[in-house]
């Protein structure tokens, strides 16, 4: 680990004029995905910008719904009683992540921003687009059993976003407020935060050097009150999901009247499917249409040999969690 030097912020305007003055900086919430990387070299910044006395703060419904601020942890998102009752897919996307501990730490806005868990990416040892541009990307013959089957490019395969709460949020439709240096404030949908790999896979979201997330907001509706989180991981104690589904529903008289859905860990971004969305809307809440739904959700997948299992894997994990939301 390089050495670096230490500061608190109190205020946004501080935190964004000490990354402008230092544009080696970064800022640091949790830490629990930055001094990972730190220690691995990965990220090497000269100074550490703490921001969790920034007044980014509340969970609480508003005119526009349910607005969390970007320095709450993951333990009080998910369990604060607002969220499980009347968004429960963001409840459960939280409360399934990581452990206790890493919850606790954690803060909404770091777990935005973490990065994959692409082994070549996290060894520096090895070539990686991703982290070097232009010198390859060895996952594409060699191990990427957990990578993307959805968004990939020649460039880089990787799950860039290999977390839960944004492919719960991207589902329903959650809005990013985020604020520059020049302490402009703009607000950007969860599901256009990040970029597709293309041929730049080092740039994973629209966010501008030393640019903040203040906050989240995800719009109230009867899809989000009638919304799941279902994850398929290889150990349950804790660990990233092979494949996640995040869906909502709003069913009157056995007729779907709005859905919404998005994968995890299948695409190189939170994957929402309107391709899904639309086999559902005006259908019967049936299996049927569940599996058909499933079926156009995945339609675009380009699998390699070792990931190949995610393709039914993740219908599977949609139809389950479009069942337990109809039943
Ligand atoms: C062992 C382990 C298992 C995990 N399992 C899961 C899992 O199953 N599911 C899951 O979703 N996540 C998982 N995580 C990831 C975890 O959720 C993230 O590490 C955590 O949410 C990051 O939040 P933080 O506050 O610690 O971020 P930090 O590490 O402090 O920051 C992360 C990045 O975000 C930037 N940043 C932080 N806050 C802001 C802000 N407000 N504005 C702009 N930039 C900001 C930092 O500069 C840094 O680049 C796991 C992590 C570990 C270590
Ligand atoms: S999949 Fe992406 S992150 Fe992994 S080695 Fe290839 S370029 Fe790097």
């Amino acid at each position: 680990m390089n050495n670096f030097t230490y500061v608190q912020a109190a205020t946004a305007q501080e935190a964004t004029g000490l990354r402008k003055a230092t544009p080696t900086a970064a800022y640091i919430a949790g830490g629990t995905t930055l001094l990972d990387l730190m220690k691995a070299n990965l990220e090497t910044p000269s100074q550490l910008v703490d921001i969790n006395h920034l007044p980014f703060k509340g969970i609480e419904a508003t005119t526009d719904g349910l607005r969390i601020g970007a320095m709450e942890r993951m333990s009080d998102v998910g369990e604060h009683p607002l969220v499980v009752q009347q968004y429960p897919a963001v409840s459960e996307s939280l409360l399934l992540a990581a452990s206790p501990q890493l919850r606790n730490m954690a803060s909404i806005g770091g777990n935005m921003l973490q990065r994959t868990r692409c082994g070549y990416f996290r060894d520096a040892a090895f070539a990686c687009n991703k982290r070097l541009p232009g010198s390859g990307c060895p996952a594409q013959h060699g191990d990427h059993h957990n990578l993307a089957i959805l968004g990939t490019s020649a460039a880089c395969i990787a799950t860039a976003y290999p977390g839960d709460l944004a492919v719960a949020l991207a589902a329903l439709d959650a809005v990013l407020t985020l604020e520059s240096a020049a302490g402009k404030q703009r607000k950007v949908p969860v599901a256009a935060f990040y970029l597709l790999p293309g041929t730049t896979p080092q740039r994973e979201t629209v966010l501008e050097p030393g640019e903040l997330i203040v906050a989240v907001t995800v719009p109230a509706a009867a899809h989000a009150r009638r919304s799941t989180y279902l994850k398929v991981r290889e150990r349950a104690s804790y660990a990233y999901a092979l494949a996640s589904a995040a869906v909502g529903l709003d069913v009157q008289g056995g007729i779907i009247k709005s859905a919404r859905v998005a994968l995890g860990g299948v695409g190189t971004r939170p994957w929402r499917s309107p391709e899904a969305e639309k086999v559902l809307t005006g259908a019967p809440a049936t299996e049927a249409t569940f599996r058909a739904a499933a079926a156009a959700a995945l339609h675009g997948a380009q699998p390699l040999n070792d990931n190949r299992y995610k393709v039914e894997l993740a219908q599977n994990t949609l139809v389950q969690a479009l069942l337990k939301v109809a039943g």
